[in-house]
C-alpha cells in the first residue's frame, strides 16, 4: 500500500523551516512512499517547487514534483525536465493546470495527456507519471463521461497511476474505479485525502474544484462556528472513517493533502494503525 504526502512550496523563510520539522515528523511517524509538491500554473510557485524538491531529494527523501502545462511552451518544460532529471528525480505529478485569472495565454499544451506524451516522447520510462483524477467530474468537463473517457485517455498515453481530487464519498470513487476499469485502465489510482481542520477554507476549496461537501459535514461543521476544536475533532473523525472503508473495500493506498500541517494527517494515520 502506497501512502503519500503533499506539500506546497512555503512562500516565506519561516515556511520553509516549518516544513522541515513537518518533514521530519513524517518521516519519523509515518514514512511515506513519496512527497509530492504542487506547482503554481502561471510563475507563482515554479521556482518554489524545484527548490524544496532538491532540498528533499538531497535529504534522502522520495519528491514527486507537480509539473503543469498550461501557459508553458515545450522549450521550457524539456528545461524543468532536464533539471529533474539531472537531479535524479524519478516520479512526476503531470497535469494541466489552470490558467491564473487575467492570464490569457494557452501555450503548447492544451490538456494534461499531451504533457504525458510529451513527458514519455522526451524522457522515455525515466520518470514514473502521476495524473490527476475526479471522481465527482473535474469541475469544466462537458459531462461526466466525456471527463471519464479523457481520463482513460490520459492513462493510456502512459501514466503510471493516478492520484484523485479529494472527495467524501466513497461511492464516487469505487464507481470511478470500475467504470475506468471497464474501459481497460489498470494502474492504480489513488484517493486523495484531504483533512478537515478550517471550515471556511474547506468551503471555499471545494467550490472552486468541484468536490462536493455532503450536507450533513457542512452542516456539522458550520454549526461550530469558530470552535475549531470540534471541526478538528469531528473532521480527524470523518476523514478516518472515510480512509478506512476506502482501504478495507481496495483503495491502493492514500495520499495526503497535507496542507503542509503535520498534526491531522499523522492523527488520522495513527487512528488507521499506519504510524
Ligand atoms: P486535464 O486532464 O487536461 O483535464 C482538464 C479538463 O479538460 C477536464 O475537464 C477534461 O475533461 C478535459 N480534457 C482532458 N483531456 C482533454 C482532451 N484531450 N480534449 C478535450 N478535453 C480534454 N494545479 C496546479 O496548478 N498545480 C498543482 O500542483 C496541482 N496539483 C494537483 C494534484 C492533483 C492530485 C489534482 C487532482 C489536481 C491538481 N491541480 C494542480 C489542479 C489541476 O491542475 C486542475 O484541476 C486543472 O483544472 C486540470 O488539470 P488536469 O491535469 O486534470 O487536466
Amino acid at each position: 500500500m502506497e501512502i503519500s504526502v503533499e506539500f506546497f512550496p512555503p512562500k516565506t523563510p519561516e515556511g520553509e523551516i516549518k516544513l522541515r520539522l513537518v518533514r521530519e515528523r513524517f518521516n519519523q511517524k509515518l514514512k511515506p512512499s513519496f512527497y509530492s509538491v504542487t506547482f503554481g500554473a502561471g510563475g507563482s510557485t515554479q521556482s518554489g517547487t524545484l527548490q524544496i524538491v532538491s532540498e528533499m531529494h538531497a535529504a534522502g527523501e522520495m519528491a514527486a514534483p507537480h509539473l503543469s502545462c498550461v501557459g508553458s511552451s515545450r522549450e521550457s518544460v524539456r528545461d524543468m525536465l532536464i533539471q529533474y532529471r539531472n537531479l535524479g528525480i524519478r516520479r512526476i505529478v503531470a497535469l494541466r493546470g489552470d490558467l491564473p485569472s487575467g492570464m490569457g495565454q494557452y501555450g503548447e499544451f492544451l490538456h494534461a495527456n499531451e504533457l504525458v506524451d510529451f513527458i514519455r516522447a522526451e524522457t522515455g520510462d525515466w520518470f514514473h507519471i502521476d495524473v490527476a483524477a475526479y471522481p465527482e467530474t473535474h469541475p469544466q468537463s462537458k459531462s461526466p463521461l466525456s471527463d471519464l473517457d479523457f481520463f482513460v485517455q490520459k492513462m493510456k498515453s502512459g501514466a503510471n497511476s493516478a492520484i484523485t481530487q479529494y472527495f467524501f464519498n466513497c461511492d464516487a470513487y469505487f464507481r470511478f474505479i470500475e467504470e475506468a476499469n471497464d474501459l481497460g485502465v489498470v494502474q492504480p489510482i489513488i484517493p486523495g485525502i484531504m483533512p478537515i481542520t478550517n471550515s471556511t477554507q474547506l468551503i471555499r476549496f471545494s467550490e472552486a474544484c468541484g468536490a462536493e461537501i455532503p450536507r450533513w459535514i457542512r452542516l456539522r461543521l458550520q454549526s461550530y462556528g469558530d470552535d475549531v476544536a470540534s471541526i478538528r475533532a469531528f473532521g480527524e473523525d470523518v476523514v478516518t472513517d472515510l480512509c478506512d472503508q476506502l482501504l478495507s473495500d481496495g483503495a491502493p493506498g492514500l495520499h495526503f493533502y497535507s496542507l503542509n500541517q503535520a498534526d491531522t494527517v499523522l492523527a488520522i494515520a495513527e487512528n488507521l494503525g499506519l504510524v
